[in-house]
């Protein structure tokens, strides 16, 4: 399963294909019980439009994140502040809960709300960086994709968010742009 927060972050879909135009999927009701069935939480559908500002301020935010940790730059005190901004936006309860024969401590937001979900990226973040897989985050390679990944791989040496997609479609360029040059010769 993708992370929650990655999932929230890549709400901002670019046309990885063609102009990498962006499409703001935020706003789109059909993402949102998406993305709540996916992740097991709850909040009106479709969002408020009251709320829908500072969601995609946080997602956004999010977005710079990752970008700045991808460029090797590291976690700063300012990017804890914003994100423990959103962290006390709504309240959780601890609860003991068995997973077959594995018991997990959860917690459940007490609120129906996106503020309890931005909380719930926040907090997933969070745990990203805290179990070191902030060194792991990518952006695709693509410049029209720019889709938010952790890189999962032995050697760190994942560029492109899919092999089948941006990778294949960059190997496909990069093999044109030779010929060309080629060409020219
Ligand atoms: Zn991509």
């Amino acid at each position: 399963m993708s992370e929650l927060w990655i999932d929230y972050a890549n709400s901002l879909w670019h046309d990885w294909r063609g102009d990498g135009h962006a499409i703001d999927k935020l706003p789109q009701p059909e993402w949102q019980s998406a993305f709540l069935q996916k992740h097991r939480l709850t909040a009106p559908v479709p969002a408020p439009a009251t709320e829908l500002e500072e969601m995609a301020r946080f997602r956004d935010l999010l977005r710079e994140f990752a970008q700045r940790l991808y460029e090797g730059g590291s976690v700063t005190e300012p990017m804890m502040g914003a994100v423990n901004e959103q962290l006390q936006r709504s309240a959780v309860v601890r609860r003991a809960a068995l997973h077959g024969e594995d018991v997990r401590l959860e917690w459940q937001p007490q609120e129906n709300s996106w503020n309890a979900v931005l909380a719930e990226a926040a907090a997933d973040f969070v745990k990203s960086l805290a179990s070191g897989l902030g060194s792991r985050i990518r952006l695709c390679d693509n410049d029209n994709c720019k889709w938010v990944f952790l890189d999962d791989t032995r050697n760190r040496s994942k560029r492109y968010c899919e092999d089948k997609t941006c990778g294949n479609l960059m190997k496909v360029r990069r093999f044109r742009e030779r010929k060309k040059a080629g060409d020219a010769e």
